[in-house]
């Protein structure tokens, strides 16, 4: 199925500033949320959707790649096309649902988890790689400092022996109606958090609240591939969740460090190869660095300054799909600034026959000067 246009979806003009995108996502985020369209398949897919529009279009490099390349972008959305269940949108975009209008609209429902108390909020790092490293698929160890589910009351708050109470306040639902003219309003229950429980006798080791802070080491596995700016999405490794609910995400920003002889491309790596003039005009092959070592690239007879030649297969792995990339290489002519007494007698011989056998591109370069000279 052709892919609508993630501007269209949002309805919003293609020079759309970050705040009237982030209007536009929240109107159809409301529209189309879940809670409010149980059940309702059409609506679940348009919330997908638009999750999918706004999570490239509010991303600076997603979007500048998404109005160069539309939806065959290069690395090919990896942020939006992810969305395939819809707790991972509300994760994604917690500023936007985490905000007052959904939190008390929704009375926390999805993202809460309801009674069983809050899910746990998602944490940041950062892991910085090698130029080549993201060649092959690696890991990473980082350590961090989260909450994690009290081991002595096992994440409940309740001193051992004891147990939460109902909320006298909520009746166990930990939400409240309040009415408001003609309005009844559903808010998130103020004495128990939406909790639905009480706890009279708290945990001294964790204070009641079900969490103790943790130095930990985590191991991440790094795709083959990724690129820098991406952010890596470790399921359940941010800080636990409250009341045994479940534990947030960690969210891996990736830094890939500039390589000094190849830039990259999406999936394709780019080199400036100089070679000399009577390479480039004889023919020649030449020996070339890669991600991976070295291959033998072949210079055909005639090769121009600019020109870029393909090696197949020699780039990053791609994220969208199997294979990998290629090796664009570019060719620099050196011209030589030292010369031999034989060198310069053989390309002064040269010169003088080069008349005779001047390329194409170079009589037109000749006759524009000329003209212009004319005028
Ligand atoms: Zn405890
Ligand atoms: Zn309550």
């Amino acid at each position: 199925m052709a892919k609508r246009d993630y501007y269209e979806i949002l309805g919003v003009a293609k020079n759309a500033t970050a705040d009237e995108l982030k209007k536009s996502y929240h109107k159809l985020a409301l529209k189309y949320h879940p809670d409010r369209n149980p059940g309702d398949k059409e609506a679940e897919a348009k919330f997908k959707e638009a999750a999918e529009a706004y999570g490239v279009l509010s991303d600076d490099e997603k979007r500048r790649q998404y109005d160069q390349f539309g939806h065959s972008g290069p690395g090919g959305f990896p942020g939006g096309a992810g969305f395939n269940n819809v707790e991972d949108i509300f994760s994604a975009f917690s500023d936007i649902f985490g905000g007052s209008v959904f939190g008390d609209f929704f009375g926390g429902g999805r993202r809460g988890g309801g009674r069983g108390g809050r899910r746990g909020a998602s944490l940041r790092c950062g892991i910085s790689l090698d130029f080549a490293e993201v060649v092959e698929a690696t890991e990473k160890t980082i350590s961090l400092r989260r909450n994690e589910s009290c081991d002595a009351c096992s994440g409940s708050g309740a001193q051992k022996g004891s147990s939460p109470r109902t909320c006298p306040s909520c009746n166990g639902a930990g939400v409240v109606m309040t009415s408001a003219g003609f309005f009844s309003m559903r808010s998130t229950c103020g004495r128990c958090g939406g909790r639905g429980e009480v706890i009279t006798d708290p945990c001294p080791k964790c204070g009641g609240s079900g969490r103790v802070a943790r130095e930990r080491e985590i191991t991440i596995k790094i795709p083959a591939g990724i690129e820098d700016g991406m952010t890596l999405r470790v399921g359940g490794e941010g800080e636990a969740g409250e009341s045994g609910a479940p534990a947030g995400d960690l969210l891996c920003e990736i830094t890939v460090r500039p390589h000094p002889l190849f830039k990259r491309a999406g999936a394709d790596v780019y080199l400036e190869m100089p070679i000399g003039f009577a390479q480039a005009a004889l023919g020649a092959t030449i020996e070339v660095p890669t991600l991976r070592g070295r291959a033998e690239l072949k210079i055909p007879r005639g090769t121009q300054s600019g020109q870029v030649l393909r090696m197949r297969n020699e780039g990053f792995p791609r994220l969208d799909g199997p294979g990998r990339g290629d090796q664009l290489v570019e060719i620099r002519i050196d011209v030589p600034t030292k010369l031999t007494k034989d060198q310069e007698r053989l390309l002064r011989e040269f010169a003088e026959t080069d008349e005779q056998n001047i390329s194409p591109e170079r009589r037109s370069f000749l006759d524009k000067v000329k003209k212009f000279l004319s005028k």
